[in-house]
């Protein structure tokens, strides 16, 4: 079975196991959902959900994060990890924001691109949750399940997405990246994939090197 095949098996069988995808993390608007997203780099959903209780209660505009105490705005995301970028981006993006789109988050990916602390994976989210607009989201898991499946050999997360553009519908870029960190997080974590149960392994390579090595059958 060529690549293109494969990818389509994949894609359908993941879809069959995670019919309902969505994004993990918690917003209310498009703002929330920039803001989220780059907090979420080097850290967790979950805890930057924790940390985005509060900090949407406090900072509900543009130009909030545009107008922010820098060390103040260091101190709310702090435990998220790398607060000295995350809060010097939050606040040039408020400003770029403010001053070049209304307060307003675009909705293209060249817009979005221009934003500082936003990068393919920030803009994919965005794009996918808020505009509609399909896009491969390559994040730790999505790339790591795409290398294991053999759908890619890039590490790059930009190569990755190129990769699986090629090879996947349109329509399913979005949805098919979230179900691969669902997968990840349920079935096929970076230290122990468990092939033995897993309905991907006829079209996954790691499973099918895995069966013929140990001689498993699912
Ligand atoms: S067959 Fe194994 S490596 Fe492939 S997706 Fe399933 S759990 Fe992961």
């Amino acid at each position: 079975m060529d690549k293109r095949m494969r990818a389509r098996k994949l894609n359908a069988v993941l879809k069959e196991m995670y019919p309902g995808v969505f994004s993990t993390l918690d917003f209310e608007n498009p703002l929330q959902l920039l803001v989220a997203t780059q907090l979420a780099a080097q850290s967790t959903d979950v805890q930057v959900n924790i940390v985005t209780r509060e900090l949407f209660k406090k900072y509900k505009t543009a130009r909030d994060y545009a107008e922010a105490d820098l060390a103040v705005l260091e101190q709310d995301v702090h435990s998220t990890g790398f607060y000295h970028n995350k809060a010097k981006n939050l606040k040039q993006c408020g400003i770029r924001l403010v001053c070049e789109h209304n307060g307003e988050v675009p909705g293209t990916m060249e817009e979005l691109l221009e934003l500082p602390g936003v990068g393919r994976k920030t803009a994919n989210v965005v794009l996918g949750a808020v505009f509609h607009v399909p896009g491969i989201i390559v994040d730790t898991h999505a790339g790591r399940l795409s290398r294991r499946m053999g759908l890619t050999g890039h590490e790059d997360p930009g190569d990755v997405e190129q990769d699986l553009m090629r090879l996947l519908p349109k329509r399913d870029w979005t949805d098919f990246s979230h179900r691969l960190v669902f997968h990840g997080r349920a079935i096929c974590s970076a230290r122990k994939p468990r092939c033995d149960i897993c309905r991907a392994w006829p079209y996954c390579a790691y499973g099918q090197k895995n069966a013929s090595d140990t001689g498993f059958t699912p």
